[in-house]
């Protein structure tokens, strides 16, 4: 079925965000992840400290994205004596679309409890009910010390696995203790797991953080229970993971999965080959996707993710142009210059100082464009701890003041460069309103904020310039202006071949970026994952009515499919 074709009654949820799909959830569902759909905090509490949470963005899913959380309500009977407590929710990406799953089919959520009240409103067992107000799911969350986050979310996910799944081998900074927090916190993830599953539980873990819980969970779980993971960021070439850091204990854990998921061909190719090579007990095959070992039966498979796209549009067409305007006037924008965007957390996986080079090589090569067009660089500082992060952040504002100071004049600025956090409404008129939006990630999982951009170009106006190594870039083709993003004046070419497009030729273009982002948005990727969980779970329980087909294909099948008129159908034109 096509996932536009089981659309329903739009309903909305408690972020006003809607949902069209009834989704099907086989058996009891259990999502594990980092971090958790709801947060308690105490209104008075000062700050302690900044936490991954307080990041504006997402580590890779989306889960805390669009500003990170939201105030949704207050619970004034619960600990009155050190002051009251408020609940917060993320108010976009996948954690918001999974929410409204999991309100409608029961089961249990587990991430870390980040909140300074977390505690305060859980159970012994670390449980509360959630949504506030609709209770209808477990949250159970795990505690974690501050020598924990450090070493398992600062320390192997952040400076090991990161840097290696995005091929950028320099960036990797192994501490001793790094390997042994991730195990340790993997292994309370999976106790809690354990804890929670039934014979007929469907377990969904996200991401990179819990990599080796699966075959964990595995082990101490029926044989009946069907447990899948998405892998949110690129799986490395295996010489590239042979020469990084990373165990063959990652591999085996992943393995005690039924189903991984990644979210283009490319990175299960890289996955298999990964196994195949370092894994000699492993029998991988290759046309079905499929690994067995020790055991058990993993199927790979890829389906990109897409944005929340109808929410993007209708936000975006609800703006008029005075929320321009005022961007314009506070960062000193004339009227008459073109904006080119890009939107980015401060990682070095972005490739932000190979953009900018390219927007000097831009002003070099093309002198016209000086006084006529200005670059708005929209960053967030992201996993500061990290030394590395900190010295991009430094060498990213040193190119901005250089170009700035090079080409400056007294009315105009070629770069302006915030790190201001800014509201969802500006977010929007930013994708709106900007001529061009710049994603040049050196390597990158998907790249939602191309998505965004795409899903809030309403007139149809904008164009991308995308670099060929995000996973986006395989479902966009070449509607968009795709290029190299580390060569220099490739991009800058590409910017200005962007900016000289005619109307005609901006909109062709858009139309198409639009019809694919609507046809492939994150409820259908949502659908697509539950659907292939389903045949899982439905093949270890003989009397239910579906059954696992052989074959890769069968797997991911839509996914590599062209965009059709049916799929399109629900996609607002430009
Ligand atoms: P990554 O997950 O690696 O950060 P993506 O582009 O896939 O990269 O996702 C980033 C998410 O974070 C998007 O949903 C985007 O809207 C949000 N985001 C990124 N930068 C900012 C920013 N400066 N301000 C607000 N939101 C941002």
């Amino acid at each position: 079925m096509r996932p536009n074709e089981e659309r329903a009654s739009p309903t909305t949820d408690l972020r006003g965000r809607t949902s069209r799909t009834e989704l099907s959830v086989p058996g009891e569902l259990i999502v594990a992840s980092n971090r958790q759909p709801y947060r308690h905090e105490y209104v008075s509490a000062p700050p302690a400290g900044r936490r991954p949470s307080d990041e504006a963005v997402s580590d890779s899913d989306g889960t805390a994205t669009d500003g990170g959380f939201v105030d949704v309500g207050r619970n004034r009977d619960t600990q009155p004596a050190r002051s009251e407590i408020t609940v917060e929710c993320p108010t976009g990406g996948l954690t918001a679309g999974l929410d409204p799953v999991l309100s409608r089919s029961g089961g249990t959520w587990i991430a870390w409890g980040d909140g300074e009240a977390d505690r305060a409103v859980a159970d012994e067992d670390g449980c509360v009910r959630v949504p506030p107000g609709d209770e209808s799911y477990t949250l159970r969350r795990v505690w974690l010390s501050d020598a924990a986050v450090d070493g398992y979310y600062y320390g192997y996910s952040n400076r090991v696995l990161w840097p290696t799944c995005h091929e950028l081998l320099e960036y990797v900074d192994h501490r001793p203790d790094d390997w042994t927090w991730y195990r340790r916190v993997n292994r309370e993830f999976a106790d809690a797991v354990v804890d929670h599953a039934s014979e007929d539980a469907v377990v969904w873990l996200q991401d990179y953080h819990l990599g080796l819980a699966p075959r964990l969970i595995r082990e101490s779980v029926p044989e009946s229970v069907t447990i899948a993971q998405f892998w949110h960021i690129p799986w490395p070439r295996p010489s590239v993971f042979g020469s990084s850091p990373l165990e063959t204990t990652l591999l085996e854990g992943l393995l005690g999965n039924d189903f991984l998921g990644f979210h283009i061909e490319e990175y299960c190719d890289a996955f298999l080959a990964t196994v195949d090579s370092h894994l000699p007990d492993a029998s991988v095959e290759y046309a079905s996707g499929t690994v067995r070992y020790d055991g058990t039966e993993t199927r790979v498979g890829a389906t990109p993710m897409g944005v929340d796209a109808e929410t993007y549009d209708r936000q975006s067409r609800a703006l008029d142009g005075s929320r321009w305007e005022s961007i314009r006037s506070r960062y000193g924008i004339p009227d008459d210059v073109t904006v080119g965007l890009g939107v980015d957390r401060l990682d070095y996986s972005k490739g932000i100082p190979a953009r900018l080079d390219a927007i000097e090589r831009l002003f070099e090569r093309y002198p016209s464009r000086r006084e006529a067009f200005t670059f708005v660089q929209k960053a967030t500082p992201s996993r500061t701890d990290i030394p590395a992060y900190a010295v991009h952040g430094e060498r990213v504002r040193e190119a901005v003041g250089r170009i700035n100071d090079r080409f400056g004049t007294e009315t105009w600025q070629p770069i302006v460069y915030t790190e201001d956090v800014i509201s969802r409404e500006d977010l929007c008129a930013l994708y709106r309103y900007a001529d061009l939006l710049v994603v040049s990630s050196l390597l990158d999982g998907m790249n939602l904020v191309a998505q965004e951009y795409v899903a809030s170009s309403v007139d149809g106006e904008g164009t991308l310039v995308l670099s060929d190594r995000a996973g986006v870039a395989s479902s966009f083709d070449d509607a968009a202006y795709t290029v190299d993003p580390t060569n220099v004046d490739a991009l800058a070419d590409a910017i200005d071949e962007a900016l000289s497009a005619s109307p005609l030729e901006r909109h062709r273009r858009m139309t198409r970026l639009r019809e694919h982002t609507f046809a492939r948005d994150l409820e259908w990727w949502m659908t697509r994952q539950f659907e292939v969980i389903s045949r899982l779970h439905d093949h270890e329980h003989p009397d239910s009515e579906t059954a696992v087909t052989d074959g890769r294909n069968h797997l991911s099948d839509d996914a590599n499919e062209p965009a059709t008129d049916a799929d399109s159908s629900n996609s607002p034109s430009c």
